[in-house]
C-alpha cells in the first residue's frame, strides 16, 4: 500500500492511496483516521442511539428497507467498486449485492417478533411475575474484510442496525470504497444522521475502533489479528464477535453423484480466487469414487477462465501478500511428494493465479492444515467416510464444510465439527438469512444472521414483580425456626422424589395459600 505524499509535521501519512489489484490502477485517496476521529464517531453514533435505538420497530424497518432500495438504485456503482476494488468478476460483485439485500431484508422482517417480551414462571417464586426484555446495545463496531467486503460486513451492520444500534463500520484499508458507498446509501436513506459511519485507515484506525468503548464489537479477518482485536477490546471488557478463517473440507462418499459433486467442489475450492473463510480447502475422497472424481474435477477446472474481462470465472489475488502464502504452501506439497494435476507453480501470474489441483497429499502439508485462502485443493484419499471426517475434524479450524453422499448424507453432516455444513452443495449457507454464521475453534465464536446473529446484537434483561407475599418465599426477614421447616419441607417435598410438574400448587399448599 502506497502512501501519498499528503504527509504531516510528524511524518505521519494522513491518507493512503487505494488500488485495483488487477492493474495497479489507483482507485481513491481516503484518510487515515486518527483514534480522536474514531472517538467522535463513536460519541455521534451515541446521540443517534437516542433517536434510531427508541424507534418503533416498523418505523426502523422502513427505514431499513429505504436504504436496500437505494442499494438497488445504486447497484451499478457498487457492482464497478467492488469489481474494480476487490478485483472479481462482476458477476460476483453483483451475486454478491443479491445476498447483502436479501440480508438486510431478512434482518428488517425479522427483528420485530424476535424481540417480542417473554413471560417465564419460576418454579419456586410462583408469587412472582417475571419477563424478559431485549434491548439494542448502543454503538457496535465492525471490522470488516476485503474478500467480501460488502456482504460480509452487511452480515453484521444490517443484524445490528435492524436491532437498533448504531454503527461504525471500519472497511479494510484494501476495499474502502466498497465500505464508503455502503455507507452513503444508508445517509441517503436514512434520516437520522450518523446511524452508519464509515472509518478508514490501516489496521491502527481498526485497533483505535477496538478500543473506542463501542458496546460490541463485530470482527471479521484473520485469526493473528482477531487475538490482537480481542486483547485492545478486553481494555473495556467490550464483547466481540469473531469471524475468523477457516481451513474447510469437502467430504465425497461412494454413493455421491460424482458429477454433480466434482463442479460443486470446484465451485467453492476456486470461487473468488479461493480468497472465502467458507471455500473450500481441502477435499477427502472416498477410495472408490476417488479415481472418477479426480478426473470430473480436473475437466472442470481445466475449464475455469482467469482474468479481468467480462468472461473471467474468477480474478485477480486482491492482497499481494495471500499470492506469496499460496505460492508457499504448493511450494512445500511439492517438495514433500505432492503432484500437481492442475496447474503448479507455473499458474503464479503476476496478480492472478491460475487453478492448482494437488493430489498424494499428506494431513501434514501446510496446504491441508494452514489457511491457504487462494485458488488451490488438495484431494486425499480416504478408506471411509469415518476417516474422512476424523480428518477434516483434526484441524484448528471449525467454520463451513461440504458433504457429498446420498443414503448417509446426514450422518456424515452431523459428525463433522463445524459451524456450518452444506449437503450436495457448497458455500450457500452464508447466503440464508435464517441460518446462524459462526465457526468453532480458531474459525472464531459468536454468530452472524439467522436468530442466533441477531440475539447477539441485544442484551437481555430480567424483571420480576411479586404479586402477592408468600410466608417464608418473600424477600424479607422471617422466623429462622418456621423457615429451617419451610426450607427442608419444600426441598423435600418438591426436590425429594419424581420430578413434580405443579411444583406451584404444592408450595400453596406448603405455605397454606
Ligand atoms: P486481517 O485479519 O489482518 O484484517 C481484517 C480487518 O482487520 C481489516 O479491516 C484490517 O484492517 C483490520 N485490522 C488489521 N489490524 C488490526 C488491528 N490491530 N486492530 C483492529 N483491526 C485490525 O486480514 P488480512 O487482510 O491481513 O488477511 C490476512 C488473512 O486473514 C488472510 O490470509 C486470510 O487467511 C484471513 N482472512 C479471513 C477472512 C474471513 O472472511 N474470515 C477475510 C480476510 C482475511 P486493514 O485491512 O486496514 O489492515
Amino acid at each position: 500500500m502506497t502512501m501519498t505524499t499528503h504527509e504531516r509535521a510528524d511524518a505521519k501519512p494522513a491518507k493512503f492511496d487505494v488500488r485495483n489489484p488487477a492493474n495497479g490502477e489507483l482507485l481513491g485517496t481516503l484518510p487515515i483516521h486518527t483514534a480522536d476521529e474514531v472517538n467522535a464517531a463513536v460519541a455521534r453514533a451515541r446521540r443517534a442511539f437516542r433517536v434510531w435505538g427508541t424507534l418503533p420497530h416498523k418505523q426502523r424497518r422502513a427505514h431499513m428497507l429505504d436504504f436496500r432500495r437505494e442499494l438497488v438504485r445504486r447497484m451499478d456503482d457498487i457492482i464497478d467498486v467492488v469489481h474494480r476494488e476487490n478485483g472479481k468478476p462482476r458477476a460476483d460483485a453483483a451475486a454478491e449485492l443479491m445476498l447483502v439485500v436479501s440480508h438486510l431484508t431478512h434482518a428488517a422482517n425479522r427483528a420485530e417478533s424476535l424481540v417480542k417480551p417473554k413471560s417465564v414462571t419460576a418454579a419456586l417464586f410462583a408469587n412472582y411475575r417475571s419477563r424478559i426484555t431485549y434491548h439494542p446495545y448502543g454503538v457496535v463496531g465492525v471490522i470488516g474484510p476485503w474478500n467480501f467486503p460488502i456482504h460480509t460486513p452487511m452480515g453484521s451492520i444490517s443484524y445490528a442496525l435492524a436491532m437498533g444500534n448504531c454503527v461504525v463500520f471500519k472497511p479494510s484499508e484494501l476495499t474502502p470504497l466498497c465500505g464508503k458507498i455502503l455507507v452513503e446509501c444508508a445517509q441517503a436513506a436514512i434520516p437520522i444522521p450518523d446511524v452508519l459511519q464509515l472509518v478508514t485507515g490501516l489496521g491502527e484506525t481498526g485497533a483505535a475502533l477496538a478500543r473506542a468503548k463501542v458496546d460490541k464489537l463485530a470482527f471479521t479477518g484473520s485469526a493473528a489479528t482477531g487475538r490482537r482485536v480481542m486483547a485492545a477490546a478486553a481494555e473495556n471488557l467490550t464483547p466481540v464477535i469473531m469471524e475468523l478463517g477457516g481451513k474447510d473440507p469437502a467430504i465425497v462418499a461412494a454413493d455421491a453423484d460424482l458429477d454433480h459433486a466434482a463442479k460443486s467442489v470446484a465451485y467453492g475450492a476456486f470461487w473468488n480466487a479461493g480468497q472465502a473463510c467458507v471455500g473450500i480447502e481441502r477435499a477427502f475422497v472416498v477410495d472408490s469414487a476417488y479415481d472418477t472424481f479426480v478426473e470430473k474435477l480436473c475437466k472442470e477446472v481445466r475449464s475455469l477462465k482467469v482474468g479481468d474481462d467480462e468472461l473471467a470465472h474468477y480474478g485477480a489475488m486482491t492482497m499481494p501478500k495471500q499470492t506469496a502464502i499460496v505460492r508457499e504452501h504448493v511450494k512445500e506439497a511439492l517438495e514433500q511428494g505432492a503432484r500437481a494435476v492442475v496447474g503448479g507453480m507455473e499458474s503464479f501470474k503476476g496478480a492472478f493465479i491460475e487453478p492448482i489441483v494437488l493430489v498424494n497429499v499428506k494431513p501434514s502439508m501446510k496446504v491441508m492444515s494452514d489457511e491457504s485462502f487462494g485458488p488451490v485443493l488438495p484431494i486425499m484419499k480416504v478408506a471411509s467416510t469415518e476417516e474422512a471426517v476424523r480428518l477434516a475434524n483434526d484441524s484448528n479450524y471449525g467454520l463451513g464444510s461440504a458433504v457429498y453422499a446420498k443414503a448417509d448424507a446426514d450422518r456424515i453432516a452431523d459428525a463433522v465439527d463445524a459451524g456450518m455444513t452444506s449437503i450436495n452443495s457448497s458455500l450457500v449457507f452464508a447466503a440464508m438469512g435464517g441460518l446462524p454464521f459462526g465457526g468453532r475453534r480458531e474459525s472464531g465464536f459468536g454468530r452472524i444472521h439467522g436468530d442466533e446473529g441477531m440475539m447477539e446484537f441485544v442484551w437481555s434483561k430480567g424483571t420480576t414483580s411479586e404479586l402477592f407475599p408468600m410466608p417464608g418465599f418473600g424477600m424479607v426477614f422471617s422466623d429462622p425456626k418456621q423457615k429451617l421447616t419451610l426450607m427442608r419441607q419444600t426441598i423435600q417435598t418438591v426436590f425429594g422424589g419424581n420430578v413434580i410438574d405443579d411444583v406451584t400448587s404444592v408450595l400453596r399448599k406448603l405455605v397454606g395459600k
